[in-house]
């Protein structure tokens, strides 16, 4: 089948023109497997550069032309990009390369990465790298794969495997040959009509040209001078430009391409597309607004506790950067959900909203204004704000660990038989005693325990304020020893009765 090869399919009575376009490829894998050597060396080996100097910039995503065919690869580090477009529900790639070193096989990114793949249902090729290196161990690769349920076509499963170098270049051609095999196979195709559409890769704010975001084309014709909206921001084209920063006029199905415009940074991993108006790409922006979910980082189970966030951040790349670090956070025992997401400083309705949904207020590099400010002072709620990443991490990690320890458990110390009441005060009791199991100690808890009838009762509780020994303060004593209690309680101690001793430990939260 050929690239070019437009088909019409009715749908209504609309004609859609449908075209095959080139695979938008990405590359997992665990941290140093060689994610980046692969994307360089098909980049180097395959990309004639045309820019004066030759000085490449990355942009997220570079286009290749392989045997007259173009593939579209996405060089954003691994999964972390990966993983927010997902999690924006943005449909990216259409083919995975899952690399794994041949010297040091499946690990936990690479475990996180086929779990990636496979909620994705991405068709994907296994990548054996590193084949150069003289201690290399494929065949323990394939089985580690196995085990993952990732069956390779040489062990009579399903998924395409090639065995590579990144560093000489050993059977690169093979693993671009597979990406375009699968291509045809898989049949993968885009709209070309219609207005275009597609997917934020990357962002970045320029200090000469203003914010700037790499987008990903899956539908239509970008054009220069288009109004794009994202659902958090919009823009006109005002400058387009191909992966290599080259000036174009158009961009097509796959291509990645730079574009200046936008009103403020938009988010990595949210939907782009084109509307005829600015008017109508505003309306669509408040839609979206009104619709938008709080976030919630992880699966609320019943029962799971919930840590509710409100994040204020300078600008749109800084809250983006903070929900990706909070996203990194454990959160099996604990979910964080952010009610809210926003650029600006803390106001207002942010502290009615904290208050009223129990939510921590987080502020990254933004300013308390006055109104909140006398809000929060008169409500004694809580506002933080931040200037490092690092330390907004650290409190949100403690707030959960905070949250967790709720659980306080009960530690028996040991028993003691009260043989005297020496004196009796209100509420206090001097208490001649022998501790007769464990130890006790000062400031523990206590149950009174009495034989009413035939049976042991708790007639009542109190604390012990203070023990002497021979008049002598001692913190605790243990069994055999005879002590004088100082009891505090709503019960009156009798001769007789078995004080119970006990402590009250609030447990830290493991995350
Ligand atoms: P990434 O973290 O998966 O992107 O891994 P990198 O591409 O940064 O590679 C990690 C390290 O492995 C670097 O020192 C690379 O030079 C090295 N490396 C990558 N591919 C190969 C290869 O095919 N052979 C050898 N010998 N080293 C490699």
């Amino acid at each position: 089948m050929l690239l070019s090869a437009a088909m019409s399919q009715k749908s209504g009575e609309k004609q859609i023109n449908i075209q095959q376009k080139p695979p938008v490829v990405v590359v997992l894998g665990h941290v140093d497997h060689g994610k980046s050597s692969i994307l360089d060396y098909i980049r180097e080996s395959n990309i004639v550069e045309k820019e004066a100097g030759g000085i490449t910039q990355h942009i997220g995503a570079y286009g290749i032309e392989y045997n007259a065919k173009k593939i579209t690869f996405i060089d954003t580090p691994g999964h972390e990009a990966f993983g927010a477009m997902r999690a924006r529900g943005a449909k990216v790639a259409d083919i995975a390369i899952l690399v794994v070193a041949a010297d040091d096989g499946v690990k936990n990114q690479t475990k996180e990465a086929i779990k990636h793949i496979n909620k994705a249902k991405l068709p994907f090729i296994v990548a054996i790298n590193k084949m150069d290196l003289p201690i290399i161990d494929v065949e323990k690769v394939k089985r580690e794969l196995l085990q993952n349920d990732v069956k390779i076509e040489s062990m009579g499963g399903e998924v395409p495997s090639v065995e590579v170098s990144a560093k000489t270049g050993k059977n690169i051609d093979d693993l671009l040959e597979l990406i375009l095999l699968i291509a045809e196979m898989e049949g993968i195709k885009g709209v070309i009509d219609g207005p275009a559409e597609g997917v934020v890769i990357e962002t970045r704010m320029d200090p000469q040209r203003g914010s700037t975001a790499t987008l990903l084309i899956r539908g239509g014709v970008l054009k220069k001078d288009d109004i794009v909206a994202t659902p958090s921001t919009f823009g006109k084209v005002k400058v387009l430009e191909d992966f290599k920063g080259g000036p174009i006029d158009e961009a097509g199905l796959s291509a990645p391409v730079t574009v200046i415009g936008f009103d403020s940074v938009p988010r990595i991993g949210e939907n782009w597309k084109c509307f005829t108006s600015a008017k109508s790409a505003k309306e669509y922006i408040d839609k979206e607004k009104i619709n938008k979910e709080p976030k919630i980082i992880s699966t609320i189970e019943p029962g799971k506790k919930v840590l509710n966030l409100i994040l204020k951040a300078d600008v749109l790349g800084s809250l983006e950067a903070v929900e990706g670090v909070l996203s990194d956070l454990p959160q099996e025992n604990i979910v964080l959900r952010i009610l809210k997401s926003e650029v600006g400083e803390i106001n207002e309705s942010d502290v009615r909203l904290g208050i009223s949904s129990n939510a921590k207020i987080i502020g990254f590099r933004v300013k308390t204004n006055k109104l909140a400010d006398s809000l929060i002072t008169r409500e004694k709620i809580k506002a933080m704000n931040f200037e490092v990443i690092y330390e907004l991490v650290q409190k949100i990690r403690q707030l959960m660990e905070k949250s967790l320890e709720a659980k306080t458990v009960r530690n028996d110390l040991g028993k003691a038989k009260a043989l005297a009441i020496f004196r009796t005060e209100k509420n206090r009791q001097i208490v001649g005693a022998k501790i007769i199991e464990g130890e006790i100690k000062k400031g523990a808890l206590i149950e009174v325990q009495r034989i009413v009838g035939e049976e042991e009762q708790i007639i009542g509780k109190g604390k012990i304020v203070n023990l002497q020994i021979n008049e002598k303060n001692v913190d605790k004593l243990a069994k055999g020893g005879q002590c004088g209690i100082l009891y505090e309680g709503d019960a009156k101690v009798q001769e007789g009765d078995i004080l119970i001793v006990y402590q009250k430990e609030t447990k830290k939260g493991d995350l």
